[in-house]
């Protein structure tokens, strides 16, 4: 039993934040025991750039994620969302996409109405074509340049159908029967959402980029991403086939191995990773002690230091390698409430970022290097650890071939 003063008990998350917006530790060490300090450890605090608070499930096993449980108890709005999920997880484009998809279907794209909303701006009309109000359904649909778009592609005896559905119809319709709405194209429903990240990337930089010109038509970029996205279906995954070491990436991008792991016996979490190029060539390694977790949580954390390393060292086209078909699953969008966690957040921002990331789950006996980091990092003091040449504790596995 924790005993909390009065002027606490009514303290929100964020008021337990620092000036650097890190956990204020001083003020945490006065009023809670050293076992709940450890677990807020692998939290990382909220950040208003994450979006907004949603509800999450604590009741089932490990205390996270969406099970079928957590769908019932939360009744047929989530039904709807884990239907518009699988069509926007299924799409054969980069997870970029697939995250500014899922941002518009849920009304999170920074329109000027949303800005509004979050006193970002005192205008919510659209400043392109002084409509109303510049919601997301404006800008991916009804605005002026956006219907141009949609009258060359979308079939005229549907068009009707197209411009009266509500945002989220919207979407789960025309993703799911792309079909019927697309004149032409073999894969419409990754056409649906290359087009609409275009116009939305276009918009932003019209309006923000005084220097930008446009370089070529929407459709023609759009054609052009198309022919990329099936070129490199064929040839990323054609190589990646039963070997019993590890494979390095096609030439130009760069794998990370991450890896979580719990001790039995005092629950000490750690996560580590390491990241290597086209010729195997060692780039970087990282630990992370990370107090108490449950080990998916410290899974998670070795793909969020993946991908801020892989980013902050100019990286662009990265594969993260796992072992945990549930870190998949999440990375791919299917962890409902646990969308809300701020790590899941923060490492959804990071997939949002300008690049291509792919996931992908390996055995275990492939993952064994960043096995052995995260496991040599559990009790060490909280706190990352970065490695610029390759440790002793991974030595033999590299010289062995994993
Ligand atoms: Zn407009």
């Amino acid at each position: 039993m924790i005993f909390v003063q009065d002027d606490t008990v009514d303290s929100c998350v964020a008021d337990w934040l620092s000036s650097s917006r890190g956990w204020d530790w001083s003020r945490l060490k006065q009023v809670l025991p050293i076992g709940v300090l450890h677990r807020i450890a692998a939290i990382p605090p909220p950040n208003a750039s994450f979006g907004t608070d949603l509800p999450c499930w604590r009741w089932e096993h490990k205390q996270l994620f969406t099970t079928r449980s957590a769908y019932a108890s939360l009744g047929n709005s989530s039904c709807h969302s884990s239907k518009v999920w699988k069509l926007i997880w299924a799409l054969s484009v980069p997870q970029r996409i697939r995250t500014f998809v899922w941002l518009a279907v849920h009304g999170k794209l920074l329109t000027n109405q949303e800005r509004m909303r979050r006193h970002l701006s005192n205008i919510a009309s659209c400043s392109l074509c002084n409509n109303a109000s510049e919601d997301v359904l404006h800008v991916l649909r009804d605005c002026v340049r956006a219907r141009t778009i949609w009258f060359q592609v979308i079939h005229r005896r549907k068009l009707a159908d197209f411009n009266s559905l509500p945002l989220h119809e919207w979407f789960t319709c025309v993703l799911s029967k792309s079909d019927g709405y697309f004149k032409d194209g073999d894969d419409k429903a990754a056409k649906f959402a290359i087009i609409c990240w275009i116009l939305w990337n276009r918009r932003n930089k019209f309006l923000f980029d005084v220097d930008y010109k446009e370089s070529e038509p929407i459709l023609v970029e759009c054609s052009r991403m198309l022919a990329m996205l099936r070129a490199k279906r064929v040839s990323v995954f054609a190589h990646i086939k039963s070997h019993n070491y590890w494979v390095p990436p096609q030439p130009g991008w760069v794998t990370a191995n991450v890896d979580g792991a719990v001790r039995l016996s005092d629950s000490a979490a750690a996560c580590g990773g390491l990241i290597r190029d086209e010729n195997s060539n060692w780039i970087i390694g990282f630990t992370r002690s990370l107090g108490c977790c449950p080990v998916l949580f410290a899974e998670l954390w070795g793909v969020h230091d993946a991908l801020k390393h892989a980013w902050s060292l100019g990286h662009r086209r990265l594969v993260i390698e796992t072992d945990n078909v549930e870190v998949v699953d999440i990375l791919e969008g299917n962890s409902g409430s646990l969308q809300s966690n701020t790590l899941v957040s923060a490492i959804q921002h990071m997939l949002h970022l300008e690049w291509d990331v792919r996931i992908r789950k390996i055995g275990r006996d492939y993952n064994r290097a960043a096995d052995a980091l995260a496991r040599a990092s559990r009790g060490a003091p909280v706190g990352e650890t970065i490695f610029d040449s390759i440790p002793s504790v991974v030595y033999d596995l590299l010289q062995e071939g994993f």
